[in-house]
């Protein structure tokens, strides 16, 4: 008998094609509708445990024959969905506007990110003691970096210290620092900044920001980037690619660097200000540029309210970034060397333009 369920069971989808069939007996005659019912029964009433492999089974079968397998909608996570948009140079969807906590967290993941894509983010100004990166950043203004970097082992050379700065021949001066451009201008700033800090501090430099302020050619910003490089205290770089980057990425509406500062200042924790300004900065230099960003290529596009400012064809915009010694800037995880230079140090971005 079990062996007849089993072969019935085994048949069941029959029992459906002959559901006519079964009308049909029906019509018939009582005799053979009761053995129509008998064989049909035991498919409808036998246990789930002894009908459902089966039925499952030939339904599968059935399906895969008869209709072709329609493919579950695949479940993308938004962020990637929009990233795809991106690399496919396809605009990402309209800016909405976001909530107090949706924008710390998307400052915080753009911050994360930039971390990932310049893990080596560090002041590109050489400096060896706080006088001389004081020194460098201030000749740093609409220059290269790198200029500066090629210019201050003379100047260093032959005056080491605020005093022998200070009591220096302007003219000798301006002829080591003619290739940084404002050449006049500079020499005056580091000959009175090393007066400053030889009258008032001692010949030191201070680690207050109050104090730093008050030397002369020193602002907000030079003081931040002492203060954070040379003394380990957080602070905010509010330099023009900080400036333009954090108002496409609509983290503030300010246009003051004070105001600016203290904006992004409250997004986050203190601690992270200065990685946080070497991150901004370099991604300015290298990718997110003031006339042409490399959007196609930009690794928080997803993120970004002004993606397609910029050049968003990968091709094209690969073509736009500012390649420093060893690789691809927008390459993640690259190895540590990539970043370096034969000497082992960290290696200078080529034509980045500081600003003030
Ligand atoms: S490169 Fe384009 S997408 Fe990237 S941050 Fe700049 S504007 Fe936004």
């Amino acid at each position: 008998m079990a062996e007849k369920t089993a072969k019935k069971t085994a048949s069941a989808p029959k029992a459906a094609a002959s559901a006519k069939a079964a009308e049909s007996a029906e019509k018939a005659a009582p005799a053979k509708r009761a053995a129509s019912a008998k064989k049909a029964a035991p498919a409808r009433t036998a246990t789930p445990a002894e009908t459902a492999p089966a039925k499952t089974a030939t339904a599968r079968t059935t399906a895969a024959k008869t209709t072709p397998k329609k493919a579950a909608p695949k479940k993308v996570a938004p962020r990637k969905a929009a990233a795809g948009r991106a690399a496919a140079g396809k605009p990402v969807a309209a800016w909405k506007p976001e909530s107090r906590t949706a924008l710390v967290r998307r400052a915080r993941r753009i911050d994360r990110e930039l971390a990932e894509v310049y893990p080596y983010a560090h002041p590109e100004l050489d400096f060896e003691n706080p006088f001389q990166l004081l020194v460098a950043t201030v000749l740093s203004a609409q220059t290269t970096d790198l200029r500066v970097n090629q210019t201050t082992p003379t100047l260093f050379a032959k005056y080491p210290t605020p005093e022998e700065l200070a009591e220096a021949n302007p003219e000798e001066v301006e002829e080591i620092l003619r290739p940084c451009g404002f050449f006049r201008a500079k020499t005056k700033s580091v000959i009175g900044l090393s007066k400053g800090l030889v009258e008032s501090f001692g010949g030191e430099v201070p680690g207050r920001l109050e104090d730093l302020v008050k030397l002369p050619g020193v602002g907000r910003k030079t003081a931040f980037v002492v203060l954070g490089n040379a003394f380990g205290r957080p602070g905010i770089t509010v330099d023009t690619h900080f400036q333009r980057l954090v108002r496409r990425w609509r983290w503030t509406e300010e246009t003051e660097p004070d105001k600016i500062e203290a904006a992004v200042g409250a997004l986050f924790p203190k601690s992270e200000w200065t990685d946080l300004s070497h991150h901004v900065i370099w991604h300015g230099r290298r990718m997110c540029h003031a006339r042409k960003p490399a959007c196609g290529v930009c690794p928080i596009a997803p993120l970004c309210p002004a993606y397609g400012e910029g050049e968003t064809d990968p091709e094209k915009a690969k073509k736009l970034l500012k390649y420093e010694k060893g690789g691809f800037p927008g390459q993640r995880l690259k190895p540590p060397q990539a970043y370096l230079d034969a000497g082992g140090r960290p290696a200078p971005p080529l034509g980045a333009v500081s600003g003030t």
